[in-house]
């Protein structure tokens, strides 16, 4: 008496991807409703079952679906847009400022559509995401019928779904609340990167995800830079830092993990984390060589992943799979590190347990979901075939498979594609769309491109502080009668600072972008020692509104902003024709004179130099209100001893344009 069920699947090469990598030629594998039933020697299921539909797998690879443990995959709308640039120039500089203008529903739908497409056709069964309006994600995906752990993410900036993290941390709920339980879709919670996230994040994120006992998914040690940020901001690397958050108390799926050392590996394994290996992504942003056989050999759950479509720039898992191997061998110079058996496992039962879905997906296994996968090993670029060595097999589908040989696929008992052919989707529909996109956003960043103030706008930097601004310099050749004067005249002195200044302004071919500062300021203490360092921006310009008589100038329209970046990032960012790096020490005195309130400036030119200076400075609102400043200011420079026709602002002012 035969079992019933809906499909047999046999005449093929099984492999099973289980922990003892079981495999059957001929075998045969027996689906019912959304699981596997069976999965053995041909010939005996065969015998034991009566399927609703037999099929003759034409002695091609059944093996589990692929896994791609780490991806982002809306932003396939993204790719190509911005590459061959510093992880945080792409991200801050170009993905953050388009995602903010751009990501809405519609956005991450289409985005997830067009990615699904592209994973289904290169085998993917089921992957981890993380990205904004994760409920759009979700919905894409579970309309399409593919597996996903779902992660909605929370990070400290305005994201394109939330103004505020608390905000971002309840649509996490409410999200997770609507999609636990669903067949097919994991909801979690991403906190972004430990560098993205305050510590308060991280908490809360880990408490949501226990609470519901949903997976966390972050990025965590991606590169050499956020490591050492880490132990200068925090005293210890990322991993501890992160643990003291009690993220680990949750089940974490960590992306990248490239810079971690054997305690961190530790820490990893002994909370059972998953760790996502993004090989194409570390290589393309140069963000390391993650010591994957390392954390194999501790017992580590490493999966592989894509990471975003556009940071890679496609959703290849074979691609992924094959550099996963070459780059363990490179890295440890050792050919036999991360052998083929091991690459396939990592994208499929490691890659599933990685997620926290091992008992579900990952390998044909008698119980777990029906995820699998034909795979054609019969092509040109595949040929022939030798048998003397079992895992021959293996090698084949790592070393010389594509993933244009994956005839089909079924998620959760059901064919998402049949020879190739995917029949819900219209492919043209997603080109237009996806095109369509590409113009608009090509249209935002040439626009964006064309002003200096509109890329500092971009990347959130630039609170529009326009005032005009009243500046008279002379050169002094004696600063002790200067500072005697400012003591002893009727100024009413509110406040006295001491500090170093080094600035480097960046200059651009078009001179009506002005002047971009980054300002270093050492604030100097009585005892002569740096008790403090501020980071600023200034935006000066467009140019000068004018001069007046003596050499006085009115400048205009200053945007300041704390330089939360490096210096080396605004200068990636901004791309400047020039650059002017001047050092020196100033003494500054806030003043009332003539009940008008001044700012002096006694600098000492140290670098270039230049000589010593005396700056009389007023902020004011209206060019009326800068005109009489002005006049002040000048009465003021006189009261000082110093006399405005001497100025050499021009020396000043050429240098800073040269
Ligand atoms: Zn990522």
């Amino acid at each position: 008496m035969k079992t019933d069920t809906d499909f047999l699947l046999h005449n093929a090469i099984v492999l099973t991807m289980d922990e003892k990598l079981t495999r059957y030629e001929p075998g045969a594998v027996a689906i019912k409703d959304m699981e596997i039933l069976a999965v053995g020697a041909a010939q005996e299921l065969v015998e034991l079952y009566n399927a609703k539909e037999t099929i003759d797998c034409e002695g091609k690879v059944l093996m589990p679906g692929l896994i791609n443990a780490h991806t982002h995959v809306p932003m396939s709308l993204l790719r190509g847009l911005a590459d061959d640039l510093r992880l945080d120039v792409w991200l801050m500089g170009y993905m953050m400022p388009v995602e903010r203008e751009f990501v809405s529903p519609d956005f991450v739908r289409l985005g997830t559509s067009l990615s699904c497409v592209e994973m289904v056709r290169s085998g993917v069964t089921c992957f981890a995401d993380m990205y904004y309006f994760e409920e759009q994600v979700a919905q894409a995906v579970a309309d399409f019928g593919l597996r996903a752990v779902c992660s909605q993410t929370v990070l400290k900036f305005p994201t394109p779904d939330a103004n505020f993290f608390e905000e971002s941390l309840s649509l996490a709920r409410e999200f997770i609340e609507r999609w636990i339980g669903h067949p097919l879709i994991v909801p979690s919670v991403a906190p972004h990167a430990p560098y993205t996230c305050t510590a308060e994040i991280l908490q809360a994120s880990a408490a949501l995800a226990i609470e519901f006992d949903v997976p966390l998914h972050t990025h965590l040690s991606e590169t050499a830079l956020e490591v050492e940020n880490s132990r200068a901001e925090h005293g210890m690397p990322v991993i501890p830092y992160v643990k003291k958050q009690n993220l680990f108390d949750a089940k974490v799926l960590a992306a990248h993990c490239v810079h971690v050392d054997e305690g961190e590996i530790y820490t990893l394994l002994h909370h059972n984390a998953g760790v996502a290996h993004n090989p194409s992504s570390n290589l393309k942003l140069a963000s390391g060589f993650a010591p994957v056989s390392k954390m194999l050999d501790a017992g580590l759950n490493v999966g592989i992943g894509t990471d975003g479509p556009a940071s890679n720039n496609d959703l290849d898992m074979f691609e992924e799979i094959r550099l996963a191997a070459f780059l363990g061998k490179a890295m440890t110079g050792d050919p036999t590190t991360i052998p083929a058996p091991t690459a396939l496992s990592m994208a499929t039962r490691l890659g599933a347990q990685a997620l926290h879905l091992g008992d579900i997906t990952g390998s044909i296994v008698p119980g777990k979901r029906a995820d699998i996968i034909l795979l054609d090993i019969f092509k040109l670029h595949n040929t022939p075939r030798f048998q003397r060595d079992p895992n021959n097999i293996y090698a084949q589908i790592v070393y010389a498979a594509k993933s244009s040989d994956v005839s089909d696929v079924m998620v959760n008992g059901k064919w998402i594609m049949r020879n190739r052919l995917i029949e819900t989707v219209d492919e043209n529909q997603l080109f237009t769309a996806a095109q369509d996109y590409a113009r608009r956003i090509d249209t935002f960043l040439i626009k964006r491109e064309k002003s200096v103030l509109s890329k500092l706008i971009a990347i959130g930097g630039a609170a529009e502080a326009e005032s005009f601004e009243v500046q008279v310099k002379v050169r002094v050749q004696d600063t002790d009668s200067i500072i005697e004067a400012i003591k002893n005249s009727s100024l009413e002195i509110l406040h006295h600072r001491h500090y170093h200044e080094y600035d480097t302004y960046f200059s651009f071919l078009d001179t009506d972008h002005g002047f971009i500062r980054y300002r270093e300021d050492e604030y100097i203490n009585e005892n002569g020692e740096v008790s403090n360092v501020r980071y600023r921006l200034t935006l000066i310009g467009p140019a000068r509104e004018g001069s007046f008589p003596s050499d006085v100038i009115l400048s205009r329209s200053r945007y300041i902003a704390p330089a939360t970046h490096s210096l080396r990032f605004y200068r990636e960012y901004f791309k400047p024709n020039d650059e002017i790096f001047i050092e020196k020490d100033r003494l500054r005195w806030r003043v009332l004179f003539q009940g008008t309130e001044f700012y002096i400036n006694l600098d000492r030119l140290d670098q270039p130099d230049l000589g010593r200076f005396l700056e009389v400075k007023s902020r004011t609102w209206s060019r009326k209100d800068a005109e009489n400043k002005a006049r002040l200011a000048v009465k003021l420079i006189e009261t000082l001893g110093a006399s405005p026709t001497e100025t050499v602002l021009q020396d000043y002012i050429e240098l800073i344009s040269t």
